[in-house]
């Protein structure tokens, strides 16, 4: 029986935007990463179809709090299970108000098909992580590997298993579209820190992986080299996002259509179906972007 299991949470309607990751222990079955709350009926649905009953998860693995990787936490906190998380990322987990308000402020009435809201975990359950602590569950050794850059509470968590030495990226290894090599990377506010994200790039490479787990989306087979295009990128992607941002001649639709134009000739010679292409740099993923950029901008320029 394979003791990882990839689940695609269907996020946005598409195949291969969001996993969680079910791994099956001697102690039983853990998560790393819920997805959102919007995603958690296919969460169950699937963890119910691999014989895995969804109450029965006693430790939720998290690489950041975002939405799209936690916002489920709670319902599992809520029956009992562990959740592990970077030390900063703990009271927005025991009280979430403050994250659904910011998301309400951007999705409005969206948030709830988009990611839906997290519910508070209880404090006993949530436990804090240090960079490089090593927690044993089951027979299986994970050890945190801080890894800011995208968020400042992010962790990557590595495991040998299976004769493998792996590891679950969350943002930190960027995203990949499906089918393809193609990397797309969330730039996202308020901490993107484009220098920080390179180390940890570096980081993890230097720990010369076997396999990496992307959250957005599956194993990656090759991680020196897909390591090697999420830093070129990082790069390349915040030089270019900073002229966009800086060019008051630009209205921001003009902005995200360049930004378009830019990751399309990037993606020449992938063969990517335009369809599929659309759908996952989608507008959100750019007008995103292009907050995350100003926000280091604003930042770099207060020197906060
Ligand atoms: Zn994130």
């Amino acid at each position: 029986m394979k003791r990882i299991r990839t689940i695609d949470l269907g996020y946005h309607g598409l195949e291969g935007a969001a996993a969680s990751h079910l791994i099956r222990t001697d102690d039983g079955p853990m998560l790393i990463e819920t997805g959102p709350m919007s995603t958690l009926p296919a969460l169950q649905r699937e963890l119910e179809t691999l014989e895995v009953d969804p109450e029965s998860i006693e430790l939720v693995v998290l690489t950041h709090i975002h939405l799209d990787h936690a916002g489920a936490a709670g319902w599992f906190a809520e029956r009992g299970a562990d959740v592990l998380v970077h030390p900063l990322g703990c009271r927005h987990l025991v009280d979430p108000s403050r994250l659904n308000a910011s998301a309400r402020r951007i999705y409005g009435d969206e948030l709830d098909d988009l990611f839906g809201e997290m519910h508070p975990c209880p404090e006993d359950r949530v436990h804090p992580i240090e960079d490089g602590k090593t927690i044993s569950f089951g027979g299986i050794d994970l050890v945190a590997i801080e890894t800011p850059g995208h968020a400042r509470h992010h962790h990557a968590w590595m495991l040998d298993l299976d004769g493998m030495r792996q590891c679950f990226t969350g943002d930190v290894a960027g995203m990949r579209i499906p089918g393809s090599d193609f990397v797309t990377l969330p730039l996202a506010p308020p901490e993107f820190e484009p220098e920080t994200w390179i180390r940890s790039v570096d980081r993890l490479d230097a720990l010369d992986f076997d396999r990496l787990h992307l959250t957005h989306f599956g194993p990656v087979d090759d991680p020196s080299r897909h390591l090697a295009r999420v830093r070129d990128r990082v790069r390349r992607e915040t030089d270019l996002v900073t002229r966009l941002v800086r060019d008051d001649s630009l209205e921001d639709s003009a902005r995200i259509s360049l930004y378009r134009q830019w990751l399309e000739e990037e993606a020449d010679g992938d063969n990517i179906p335009e369809d599929r292409f659309r759908a996952f740099v989608n507008r959100g993923l750019l007008s995103m972007n292009l907050g995350g950029v100003r926000r280091h901008l604003e930042h770099a320029a207060t020197g906060r």
